[in-house]
């Protein structure tokens, strides 16, 4: 029979919750991987993994698998608006990985919850969080059934519980919220798969265009992924210009119309698979949240995914957290000590999220702004034509390769 209780609840099997999984269950937790989804799923990413994260995918059992069959490595970034581009070099990272590569959500997030299985964790999947009940020490979780058989509800008990589950995708308690709160300035995000295109499997391109930016790269099997985010009133008027469209197709022919380099690489090549939309994101800081649940990933923080950071952020961060906790098993999942001994937990664990990822957050967001007014974007560009190298500054700014130290020090563990 399935054990339902656990030491620790891990809500979201993305990057973050399954590295947190694998993390915990290595180190002797009893933990439980909720994932609403069935895998594998395609999910709306760029699908870029930062150099500086391939050394944690190794630390985590599935560097190999990774290597295998992800794309190329991701020498050069250009900078595509309008009619231009100009290209730079991505730095390299130190170490033994010396740039990022790109693999499929549908396939990276599959190899990192297998890895937690392996590791042990129990995966209810796919099972959907509705609600927490209860305090550091007993929570009360209750899941429900998403495979379409008639599980329905089940109750599972937790001491500690950890908010994994994205940002795009609020808990069924905060939807009424999330919709109250809509804005103009909310962000839709887009993704689609491309076979056949015309891009060098070295360069990531980033796409600047009015009211929203974008990416393309190369990722396994010689595909292309494109993906970007737009505001919803840009999205709105896009929508009335092309009424015959769904929304992805609709940004689509936007992207088309408007980035020659867009243009260029997507001659002769053919979709596979539908637009992929979510959304609204919600950039911003959520880890100091007082509801005495600990938070990973984009759960935690989400950087504009312009600098293509989030996976980084979802890995180290799982890292950061369980550098600090997983040798405290006893006394953050026993009922006398739990409230004190999260209550601290999280507060350090919220300094070193901080020292880690807040920098990221900013410059993703100033990046951002730069690139979706066209009067900034316009400014700045004699400055990128006259100095591609502010690109790789950029890069370098976005700390695409750092990790954090907690995380580096974690994987020596492993060594
Ligand atoms: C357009 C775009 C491009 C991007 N490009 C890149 C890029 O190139 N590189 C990069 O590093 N990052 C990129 N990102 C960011 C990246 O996708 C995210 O930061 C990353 O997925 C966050 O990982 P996570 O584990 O925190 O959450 P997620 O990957 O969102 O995983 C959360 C999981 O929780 C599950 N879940 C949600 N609610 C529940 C519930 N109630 N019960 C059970 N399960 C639940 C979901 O099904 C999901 O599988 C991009 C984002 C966008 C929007």
């Amino acid at each position: 029979m399935t054990a339902t209780t656990f030491d620790a609840a891990i809500v979201g099997a993305g990057p973050a919750g399954a590295a947190l999984a694998t993390l915990l269950a290595r180190a002797g937790w009893s933990v439980a991987l909720i994932e609403q989804q069935p895998f594998p799923r395609r999910k709306v990413c760029g699908e870029c993994v930062a150099a500086s994260n391939l050394a944690l995918l190794d630390a985590l059992g599935v560097g190999a698998a990774f290597a295998e069959r992800a794309g190329g490595e991701l020498r050069r970034v250009a900078l595509m608006r309008g009619d231009e581009t100009v290209v730079a070099p991505l730095p390299a990272a130190a170490g033994a990985h010396r740039f990022g590569r790109a693999l499929g959500r549908e396939h990276l997030d599959t190899l990192l919850a297998d890895a937690a299985g392996n590791a042990g964790a129990t995966r209810w999947q796919p099972w959907s969080l509705q609600a927490v009940a209860g305090d550091a020490g007993g929570y009360a979780l209750r899941l429900r059934d998403e495979s379409g058989g008639a599980g329905g509800d089940t109750e599972l008990r937790a001491a500690l519980v950890v908010a994994a589950h994205g940002s795009w995708q609020p808990l069924p308690s905060e939807r009424a919220e999330r919709r109250d709160a809509r804005a103009a300035a909310d962000l839709f995000a887009f993704k689609a798969n491309f076979r056949a295109a015309a891009l060098p499997s070295d360069l990531l391109p980033v796409l600047a265009f009015p009211g929203g930016y974008g990416g393309m790269v190369v990722a396994d099997g010689g595909v292309l992924t494109l993906a970007g985010c737009l505001r919803e009133e840009r999205l709105r008027a896009l929508r009335a210009a092309h009424p015959g469209l769904r929304a992805g197709e609709a940004f689509e022919a936007m992207l088309r119309d408007g980035i020659r380099g867009v243009a260029a690489a997507l001659v002769g090549a053919t979709r596979e698979g539908a637009w992929l939309a979510s959304g609204p994101l919600r950039p911003g800081v959520r880890i100091d949240a007082d509801d005495g649940v600990f938070r990973v990933g984009n759960a935690a923080g989400e950087a504009h995914p312009i600098v293509g950071e989030g996976i980084s952020m979802a890995l180290q961060s799982a890292f950061v957290l369980a550098a600090l906790i997983a040798a405290q098993r006893a006394a953050l999942t026993s009922p006398a000590a739990a409230a004190a001994a999260q209550r601290s937990a999280r507060a350090a664990y919220a300094r070193a999220w901080r020292r880690n990822f807040a920098r990221r957050l900013a410059i993703a967001a100033a990046f951002a702004h730069v690139a979706m007014r066209p009067g900034a974007a316009a400014a700045a560009w004699p400055l990128v034509r006259r100095w591609p190298g502010i690109l790789t500054a950029g890069a370098r700014w976005s700390d695409k390769t750092h990790c954090a130290p907690e995380a580096a020090r974690l994987i020596g563990a492993f060594a």
